[in-house]
C-alpha cells in the first residue's frame, strides 16, 4: 500500500511563497493499494488536485470508483469534495463513509454545500457521478484487499470525529486528526486504535510551547508519545498550523529528531509534504 498526501494543511488553504515546500491545500490523503484500489482520506482542497490526476485514468472516461472516508465534516476535510472534474462525469462511482452530526447526515452536509447558496450546481441530483453513503460504524468492512477499521474519537459540539485505520497484509496505517486527548478514556482508544501501525499519520498543529487558543486540536508532544506508546514504526505529523512557514517546518522536524535522537527512541518522524509518496 503507498500513501500520497495531497493537503496536509488545516484550518484554511495556504497559499505563499513560505509555503510551498510543504504546501498549502487543506487535508485530503490517498492511499494506493496493490490491487489498484483507490482510499481517500478527508477531502479538503488537496482533492481537487487529486481529481484533476484522476482525469487521466478510467475517471476521466467515467469509469473510476474510489472510496473516501470523512472523518468529520468541518470545512477543511471536506471543502474541495465538489469541485474536481471527475465528480461532474457520469459513470464514476464514489463510496463515502463517514460519521452524520447531530445537525444532519453526511449526505445533508454534502448536499448542503451544493445548494444554490453556495454553488451553481444545485444539488446532489444534479452532480454526476454517483455518490452512495455507506453508514459508518466500528465493523471493519473491506474495500478490495485493504481492511478498513473506524473508531469515534471525540465528539466537539455536534461534530463526531473519527479515525481510521486501514491494513493491507501486514502492514497498516492509521489516520487520526482533530483530537484532543482531554481524558484517559481518548488516550486509551487511540492507544489501542494505533497499536503497532507501520504508519501513523497524526494532526498535530502546534506544541505545548505554545499559547493558543484551542478548538480540540493535539500538539506534536501528544503525537509522539501517542505513535511511542503504541509502538508505531513512523509518525507522520500533519494538518500543520497556516501559519507555519517551511522554514518553521524544517526547524520544527530538525528539533523534534535531535530530541528523538537523544532519547534513543526508535520512532520515525517526520511532517508531511503536499506530493509526498510513501511506502507505507
Ligand atoms: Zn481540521
Amino acid at each position: 500500500m503507498k500513501m500520497q498526501f495531497w493537503g496536509v494543511r488545516g484550518y484554511v488553504p495556504t497559499p505563499g511563497a513560505e509555503y510551498l515546500r510543504y504546501g498549502g491545500n487543506t487535508c485530503c490523503t490517498a492511499l494506493y493499494g496493490a490491487g489498484g484500489e483507490l482510499v481517500i482520506l478527508d477531502t479538503g482542497t488537496g482533492f481537487c488536485q487529486l481529481g484533476d490526476t484522476l482525469m487521466t485514468r478510467e475517471f476521466g472516461r467515467g469509469c473510476g470508483e474510489m472510496t473516501l472516508l470523512i472523518t468529520h465534516t468541518y470545512w477543511d476535510h471536506i471543502l474541495g469534495l465538489p469541485f474536481p472534474g471527475i465528480v461532474h462525469i457520469p459513470g464514476n462511482r464514489l463510496h463515502l463513509h463517514g460519521p452524520d452530526s447531530t445537525r444532519g447526515s453526511l449526505e445533508m452536509v454534502y448536499n448542503g454545500m451544493l445548494s444554490p447558496v453556495y454553488s451553481p450546481v444545485y444539488g446532489l441530483a444534479h452532480i454526476g457521478a454517483t455518490h452512495s453513503f455507506q453508514p459508518i460504524s466500528t465493523e471493519p468492512f473491506m474495500v478490495g484487499g485493504m481492511r478498513v477499521s473506524a473508531l469515534p474519537l471525540s465528539q466537539r459540539n455536534h461534530s463526531p470525529i473519527w479515525a481510521y485505520r486501514v491494513e493491507e497484509g501486514q502492514r497498516s496505517l492509521v489516520y487520526i486528526t482533530d483530537v484532543r486527548y482531554t481524558d484517559d478514556q481518548i488516550w486509551k482508544q487511540a492507544l489501542q486504535f494505533a497499536a503497532g501501525a507501520n504508519t501513523l499519520v497524526h494532526s498535530a498543529p502546534y506544541t505545548r510551547a505554545e499559547q493558543v487558543q484551542d478548538y480540540g486540536h493535539s500538539r506534536v508532544e501528544d503525537a509522539i508519545e501517542l505513535a511511542q506508546e503504541a509502538a508505531v514504526e513512523r509518525l507522520m505529523i500533519f494538518h500543520h498550523a497556516q501559519a507555519r512557514t517551511d522554514d518553521q517546518l524544517d526547524a520544527l522536524v530538525s528539533g523534534y529528531r535531535r530530541q528523538l535522537g537523544e532519547d534513543e527512541s526508535p520512532l520515525i518522524f517526520d511532517a508531511a509534504r503536499e506530493g509526498d509518496m510513501v511506502d507505507v
